[in-house]
């Protein structure tokens, strides 16, 4: 069962199952849910484990929460892994160098992390909602992986419509086309003039707006989400983590019981969490050292205990997906650690005042789980093109970690690198990185300049990108958003009265 980080309302049911938390998301006074206690990985779970393929372990691990979803739909949920660059291994651990082991989770259909959970969450979700035959709206704002990732996942699935918002100008060409390009009849995909800060808050006046509620309402549509903190994605990304222990066990570099380190390059902090309840249900975890870019809220919060907005602007890097100030699964982690008391307090001087402090002792006790540290651009430019030149390519997010590999690792243990996109998806930032120039590159070009420097292939589903039709072209101005929504769903401004 699940509970809520931030207490109970009186109003909410205290304690719901898995299905419930998917479809409902937000919990009490704003607050998200977790599971009420987490199941145990033990030494014979991990021996076990080391025999079985990544669709095993996956149902292993989701047996272990006892979620109320049958077997047979996790079962086509987790087949979705099928369709990865190898299914036998959807997340291969590949070693560069000494005692640093890449785990690259973006083999999947949109080339980002974001397939290792959504792909099997969007097949749940959808089978949930025709399950209750209810009709659901997923709006979703993206500064460019999580859009592609939410419109594959949902293409054509029953019961389910997509309304994506993203920043035009502020995505890189191929996350652009991604979205733009998809035939799929249950999809819209908006631009929106303005950054993606602009694109979240369009999103959030629309769930707030009344008219548009009440028009949804009327039509028996409910909205849901399928961001981060929706624990139906949360669930996936703790199965990673584990495999990646299994295939350092497979390849024979430690044996059962023995500790690594991981590195997480983080945004909304769902990848950390993924770790971090891996480690609390037994995996060996040293530690899990988080990299940021310059956007350092997350640096500070593990080496400070302050989390501080209050003087911050958000700044454009090279590492998109990574560029935020409010990382909505820090709360998971507070409230497993301090409890609900504590994390609504916490929250609630986030939201009013900008900032909050934890305890000395508070710190030391998240300090015995993570460790923080943050790249600048110009660091992870170098690092790109070290690496390029020895043989691996690595995007700009991952190559934030090498500033955690080199400056945190306290042990000489082994340490497994979170990749969080395929280098294809940010080709002109690639492109000077390796040519050490500063020049400005379309996505075509770039992705032909480190093919023919590098000799690496890039997949079809992205080149063929360039060819395909474009079938989203509306960019809109924030006003326009809930208009043109009501004309994707048919709905008129009269059903809202
Ligand atoms: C989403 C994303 C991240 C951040 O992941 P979180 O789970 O939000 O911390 C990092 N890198 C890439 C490429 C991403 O798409």
């Amino acid at each position: 069962m699940f509970i809520e980080t931030r207490g109970n309302d009186g109003i909410k049911p205290q304690r719901v199952p898995f299905s419930f938390a998917i479809l409902n998301p937000s919990a009490s006074f704003g607050g998200l849910y977790i599971p009420e206690k987490l199941p145990t990985i033990d030494s014979t779970f991990l021996e076990q484990a080391s025999h079985k393929s990544y669709k095993e372990i996956t149902l292993d691990i989701l047996k272990l929460f006892k979620i109320d979803i049958e077997e047979d739909v996790l079962q086509k949920a987790v087949d979705l892994y099928d369709g990865f660059d190898d299914a036998n291994e959807p997340t291969p651990l590949v070693p560069i160098k000494n005692d640093l082991y890449v785990n690259e989770l973006y083999h999947g259909p949109t080339r980002a992390f974001k397939d290792m959970a959504l792909q099997p969450f969007g097949y749940i979700l959808s089978h949930l909602a025709q399950n209750i035959d209810q009709q659901y709206l997923i709006l979703a704002a993206t500064s460019g992986d999580t859009g592609p990732a939410t419109l594959d996942t949902f293409a054509n699935k029953p019961n389910i419509k997509v309304v994506c918002l993203y920043p035009d100008g502020g995505t890189s060409d191929v996350q652009r086309l991604q979205m733009t390009t998809q035939k799929s009849k249950n999809l819209k995909i908006l631009g929106i003039h303005g950054n993606f800060d602009d694109a979240q808050s369009a999103l959030k006046t629309l769930l707030a707006s009344s008219s548009f509620n009440e028009a949804l309402t009327c039509k028996g549509i409910k909205l849901s989400a399928a961001n981060s903190v929706n624990f139906g994605r949360i669930i996936f990304q703790i199965v990673y983590h584990v495999y990646a222990y299994i295939a350092l066990l497979k390849q024979k570099k430690i044996t059962l019981g023995d500790p690594f380190y991981t590195i997480v390059p983080s945004g909304n902090f769902g990848n950390a969490l993924g770790a971090y309840y891996a480690k609390k249900m037994g995996l060996p975890i040293e530690k899990i050292l988080i990299a940021s870019n310059i956007n350092n809220i997350l640096t500070d919060l593990i080496t400070t205990g302050k989390y501080d907005v209050r003087h911050r602007t958000l700044l454009q890097t090279t590492s998109p997906a990574m560029d935020i100030l409010i990382s909505s699964n820090v709360e998971r982690v507070l409230c497993d650690k301090f409890g609900t008391t504590r994390t609504k307090e916490l929250m609630e001087s986030l939201k009013n005042d900008k900032v909050y402090a934890l305890t000395r002792e508070e710190l030391a006790t998240l300090r015995e789980d993570f460790d923080a540290v943050f790249c600048d651009d110009t660091f992870a430019k170098e690092t790109i093109k070290t690496f390029a030149q020895e043989g691996y390519v690595m995007d700009p997010h991952t190559a934030t970690c090498l500033k955690a590999y080199e400056t945190l690792k306290a042990k000489p243990l082994p340490c497994v690198l979170c990749s969080t996109a395929e280098w294809t998806k940010f080709a002109p930032t690639m492109l000077n990185a390796i040519k050490n120039d500063t020049l400005t590159y379309t996505d075509k070009e770039a992705l032909e300049g480190i093919h023919q420097t590098l000799h690496v292939t890039i997949p079809a589903s992205i080149a063929s990108l360039f060819d395909e039709p474009i079938i989203h072209d509306d960019v809109v101005f924030k006003e326009d958003i809930e208009a043109t929504i009501f004309d994707f769903l048919n709905l008129t401004c009269k059903d809202a009265q």
